[in-house]
């Protein structure tokens, strides 16, 4: 039975924990790859050109949606986001599920070029743990925190829009829930179509 890679889309408020959970959940699974964005945000204190984000310049990242280089791609917060066509291509032909972190303007385009794709929304157990995960990241100005919880109260809105919803209480359980989930999907009917026409080919033969 062949194994098709499956695009799995993951949005959520920001400081949700969606970063953090996909960091357990590669190092623990190691069948996920992980898109690396482009963005034309600066790095923060840690970060690495290539491992977190490709940083670029706003000449690059219009160079990148010209040359038809991103699946999708938004503007989040004063910056450009977009995910880089080739590794995504490059995994899913390779039977390999490949995991997006991206806001919900990109996971709708997502949804909508590749319907096959599994979208989930990473929620805080409560509004108040949101903003205090926020703070104690300690990465944004109070300034940029309160625009970030601006935006949440928008992505709010298209919640629904998702097949499932992540609660990011204790992270070990949100990690199994991901886990769970993205199993489940590779055992549904349509993800399966070649294995059934080919039993009940067998089926027929057998019963000839
Ligand atoms: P996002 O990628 O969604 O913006 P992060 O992964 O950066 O969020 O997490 C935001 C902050 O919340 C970080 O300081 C992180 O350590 C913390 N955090 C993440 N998940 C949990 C959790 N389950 N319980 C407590 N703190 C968490
Ligand atoms: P941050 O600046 O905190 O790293 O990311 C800000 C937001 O941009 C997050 O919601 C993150 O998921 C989203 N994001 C990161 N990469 C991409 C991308 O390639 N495309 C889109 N549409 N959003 C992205």
């Amino acid at each position: 039975m062949n194994r098709k890679g499956i695009i799995i889309v993951v949005s959520g408020f920001s400081g949700a924990g969606k970063g953090t959970i996909m960091k357990a959940l590669t190092a623990k699974y190691d069948q996920y790859a992980l898109s690396v964005s482009a963005t034309t945000r600066d790095p923060r204190p840690g970060e690495e050109n290539g491992r977190e984000y490709f940083f670029v310049s706003n000449e690059e990242f219009e160079k990148l949606i010209q040359e038809d280089g991103l699946i999708e791609h938004a503007g989040y917060v004063d910056h450009y986001y977009g995910t880089p066509r080739k590794f995504v291509e490059d995994k899913l032909n390779a039977g390999i599920d490949v995991i997006l972190e991206i806001e919900i303007q990109g996971a709708l385009q997502i949804k909508k070029r590749y319907p096959d794709a599994v979208l989930l929304f990473v929620m805080p157990p409560s509004a108040k743990e949101l903003v205090n995960r926020l703070k104690g990241r300690g990465t944004e100005t109070d300034e940029v925190i309160k625009m970030r919880l601006d935006r949440a109260c928008e992505e709010s809105e298209g919640i629904e829009n998702y097949d499932y919803i992540v609660v990011n209480d204790v992270l070990e359980d949100a990690v199994e829930r991901v886990h769970g989930i993205i199993c489940a999907a590779h055992n549904t009917p349509s993800r399966n179509q070649n294995f059934i026409d080919d039993i009940r080919k067998q089926l027929l033969e057998l019963s000839k």
